[in-house]
């Protein structure tokens, strides 16, 4: 190590020779360099070269509050001195994992009320895996070990999690699937939906569901999971009719609802949690990124009473648990986190204020020639790149027009990120209404630069 401040070079030179990043092709990235982000506060991120950007992706779906909240440092840095780790194993526990439990708890829906705290969302995915097979079980189900799961789902990067996701890039790099994880295909109307309006789509695509269920057997399915709004698949938004029709489907066949909330959870949506806005009913959500407001890595699986008292009254040892289950400090921050969503009305300001300013916006970007769909709910945001709008035909190149956008995006000062040819957007859910037409007035600029160059 050496004294002093690095440039931008030496740190890319540093970084191209030691650190290897994810979902990355390093020899692409070796050719262009990393951008090297120092500094942020609100919604704006600083880059080693001085450039101001609107971050237009909350970090990845994480900065729910937005940068630079010093009570969260303080409250890291008072735990820090207290009790900087101690585990939650052997009859243990600290006061910021109880206190974040049970606020967490008071948060989710009056049937959920127990919280497993893992490291990640990706861990809080295996744990749902494990925990669900456990709770078959422990039922006198063995067999009942299958989880149904979507196409184009994203779950994590872990095994479990890769797995539960439906990305066949993923799948394709290390024999997965595991086994007893299927796939159905995703609620995608605009993409999948053929000559079927988006109602009937939308039955349709949950339906698939009970199809597989059959298909499979009932007496050998564990479970559904599912995103509320699918984000990093390319915020994809359900038609109205699927969330209702999966609740009876779920219900009809007696298996257990898993919906990850590492997204939509702590007020993506403009609710507290994805499945209070379309009112479904889990039996366990998977949570992260908000629940930090990523200033520390934190999971956890919130667990509905149904698998609880199984767990607790049946179950005797569950043999699963990290050692950074609950950790204090990213526990006292979560409790921080939590008290100002809550206290500042943030969560209420989204879905008042912003949301509906941000879905009035996002609505007139359909106006722009390049755009097919746009979509989104709560501070959730997609468009969808064509070539013709009429026919819904995609720009050639596989995501190249996306990722021309994404590159004029910063460009011109504003970070979205591309899903193919789809740009999404997912800002702090503090961002302001003048914040908000300037990320608007960039991306419209970006949209007709990106015109101009695909002509
Ligand atoms: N589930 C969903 C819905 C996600 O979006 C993500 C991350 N983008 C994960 C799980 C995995 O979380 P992590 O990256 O913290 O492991």
């Amino acid at each position: 190590m050496t004294a002093g401040k690095r440039n931008t070079a030496q740190l890319q030179a540093l970084d191209a020779a030691h650190h290897l990043h994810p979902f990355t092709d390093h020899r692409d990235l070796g050719g262009r360099g990393t951008r090297i982000i120092e500094r942020a506060s609100g919604v704006y991120l600083w880059d080693s070269e001085g450039n101001k950007l609107l971050d237009g992706m909350a970090g990845l779906w994480c900065v729910n509050i937005g940068y630079g909240r010093r009570e969260l440092a303080d409250a890291a840095h008072r735990q820090m001195l207290e009790l900087p780790y101690y585990n939650s194993f052997f009859q243990c526990t600290h006061p910021p994992a109880v206190e974040l439990a049970s606020a967490i708890a008071e948060q989710a829906p009056a049937h959920m009320n127990r919280v497993f705290f893992t490291g990640s969302g990706s861990e809080a995915n295996d744990t749902v895996l494990r925990m669900v097979r456990r709770y078959w079980d422990l039922q006198g189900q063995p067999q009942r070990k299958t989880v149904i799961s979507r196409i184009n789902g994203y779950h994590g990067s872990t095994v479990a999690g890769a797995s539960l996701g439906g990305m066949s890039a993923m799948h394709e790099q290390g024999d997965l699937p595991i086994p007893g994880i299927v796939h159905i295909p995703q609620p995608y109307w605009y993409g999948e939906g053929g000559d079927m309006d988006e109602g009937e789509f939308g039955l349709w695509a949950a339906r698939q569901l009970e199809q597989k269920i059959l298909e499979l057997g009932v007496d050998r399915v564990a479970a559904f999971i599912a995103e509320p709004i699918q984000g990093a698949g390319g915020v994809i938004v359900p038609p109205a009719t699927y969330w209702p029709e999966i609740q009876r489907i779920v219900d009809q066949y007696g298996i257990l609802l898993v919906v990850d909330e590492v997204i939509c959870g702590f007020g993506r949506t403009g609710e507290w949690f994805g499945s209070q806005y379309y009112g479904i009913r889990p039996d366990l959500m998977p949570i992260a990124k908000g629940m930090t407001s990523g200033y520390l890595p934190m999971g956890g699986v919130i667990v509905g009473d149904r698998v609880a008292s199984c767990l607790i009254d049946q179950g005797g040892e569950f043999f699963h648990g990290y050692t950074y289950s609950g950790h204090p400090v990213a526990a006292a921050v979560g409790l921080e986190n939590l008290r100002i969503l809550r206290e500042e009305g943030i969560v209420d300001y989204a879905r008042e204020q912003a949301a509906p300013y941000l879905q009035q916006k996002i609505a007139a970007l359909a106006e722009h020639p390049l755009v097919g769909q746009v979509r989104g709910v709560g501070m959730l945001g997609a468009l969808e790149l064509v070539r013709d709008k009429r026919t819904r035909e995609r720009f050639p190149g596989k995501g190249a027009a996306g990722t021309l956008c994404r590159d004029l995006c910063i460009r011109n000062g504003l970070v979205m990120r591309a899903v193919g040819d789809t740009l999404i957007m997912s800002p702090p859910l503090v961002i302001q209404p003048q914040e908000i037409d300037e990320l608007f007035d960039k991306a419209w600029r970006t949209l007709n630069m990106a015109a101009e160059e695909l002509r």
